[in-house]
């Protein structure tokens, strides 16, 4: 049992690896001039960021060349959008997921206001597209089709490859969001020719916020959304984030190196916090595939409890979690993956997502087990209307209102 603070919120951001810190250091105290000056110390900036972007590569299978740096998967997957749309004047149709991240979400959602032609796939109980639904949507009016390789919320992957050679049977782009997916899963793209944009995300995989990547295959088109210099070859212009970048090459060369180490670690915290919920708390449910998923996540509902309260419990007894996506935390909003995924309401109230890493140790897992069991049942046995969610004793009115409360909750 430990007192220290845990971290059980992974696929948020990650812990900042030594090795990353140590890289960015030396960005400010030995290599800081600016990368574009000709004179040495713009040089020996140079440098250090071609060979954070070869590190990048190595980890992702792709020639350096075809990385451009940029802000994170948010910036990342913008650009994809745009470039791929760009590239494809002609064609006026995406197609995308019900339950990627905003950054995916809302732009379509905004093109489609602009004339574009939009499907959002849907996903079934366990959150998986349906191949037949991609093949029975698109056409040689397609121009891209986004996907995210892995649900943030959830972990479940998506079959990146299936999906690509559909779309490369019509002519359209294939971009993959990849932003939880760096990290924690082999990724070659080498081995998926079908990929023209990928997304990754420092800070998802233990380097600093603020700095990602955008992979763009060769050949295919980049439209530069911020412009005014000749950064990136022209294809993202602005005076580079030389920390987040050398720490995000530091990062990928880790885990170059060590993918298989680190996935069988966290997979095994992650194994053993799900049994350890699942063997001292009644009425959980695991939302999701739990084997076409990440090794590091459980989205895990508690009935009959409030996510938002758990958290808060949780918090105040140094464990920090998420309810579905960090960005939902502190407003009622369920998750939309969840309702995608047509979970039952009373799950997706009490669902908190559980993200271990490489970091996390086997003390830290029975704390969290033993420190939330004791919570939900607290919870519980707080709750007016029991663990059956039937009120006893309560009036009519107090009853309707409880129903309103939990529908107008639940969108
Ligand atoms: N895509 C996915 C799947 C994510 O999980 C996130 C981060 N929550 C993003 C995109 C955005 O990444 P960033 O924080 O680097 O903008």
């Amino acid at each position: 049992m430990t007192d220290q603070p845990i971290y059980f919120d992974n696929n948020s951001t990650t812990f900042p690896a030594p090795e990353a810190v140590e890289a960015a250091l030396s960005a400010i105290s030995e290599h800081w001039g600016n990368p574009s000056s000709t004179h040495s110390f713009g040089q020996k900036a140079r440098h250090a960021l071609e060979r954070a972007r070869e590190g990048v590569a190595r980890m992702l299978n792709c020639t350096p060349a075809e990385l451009v740096f940029n802000s994170g998967a948010t910036e990342g997957n913008n650009t994809a959008l745009y470039s791929a749309l760009e590239a494809l004047p002609d064609r006026k149709h995406i197609i995308t997921t019900r339950v990627e991240h905003s950054s995916v979400l809302e732009v379509v959602r905004y093109l489609a206001e602009s004339g574009y032609r939009v499907t959002e796939l849907s996903v079934d109980r366990l959150g998986h597209i349906d191949l037949d639904e991609l093949r029975n949507e698109i056409s040689g009016d397609t121009a891209l089709v986004s996907l995210m390789w892995a649900n943030n919320e959830t972990g479940v992957l998506n079959p990146v490859a299936a999906a690509g050679d559909i779309a490369k049977q019509f002519g359209a782009l294939l971009h993959v969001d990849a932003a939880q997916a760096a990290g924690k899963l082999p990724i070659d793209l080498t081995e998926h020719a079908a990929i023209d944009y990928l997304t990754i995300s420092g800070h998802k995989f233990h380097a600093l916020k603020g700095c990602g990547a955008l992979f763009v295959r060769r050949g295919a088109g980049c439209t530069a959304l911020l412009r005014g210099g000749h950064h990136e070859s022209g294809r993202r212009a602005g005076t580079e984030n030389a920390l987040g970048i050398v720490a995000m090459g530091a990062a990928a060369r880790m885990v170059s190196a060590k993918l298989d180490e680190y996935a069988v670690h966290m997979r095994a915290m992650r194994d053993r916090l799900q049994t350890g919920l699942l063997n001292t708390i009644d009425d959980v449910v695991i939302n999701g595939d739990q084997h076409e998923r990440l090794p590091n996540t459980i989205n895990a509902g508690f009935k009959y409890i409030d996510g938002e309260a758990l958290l808060m419990m949780m918090d105040a007894e140094g464990i920090s979690v998420s309810a579905g996506s960090a960005c939902k935390s502190g407003s009622m909003e369920p998750s939309h993956v969840l309702l995608a995924m047509n979970v039952p309401l009373s799950a997706i109230h009490g669902s908190v997502r559980f993200c271990t890493s490489r970091y996390t140790t086997t003390d830290e897992v029975d704390t969290l087990v033993q420190k939330t069991a004791k919570i939900v049942k607290r919870l519980r046995e707080m709750s007016p209307f029991g663990k059956d969610h039937k009120p006893a004793g309560l009036t009519a009115e107090q009853i309707a209102a409880h129903k309103a409360y939990f529908a107008r909750a639940s969108g």
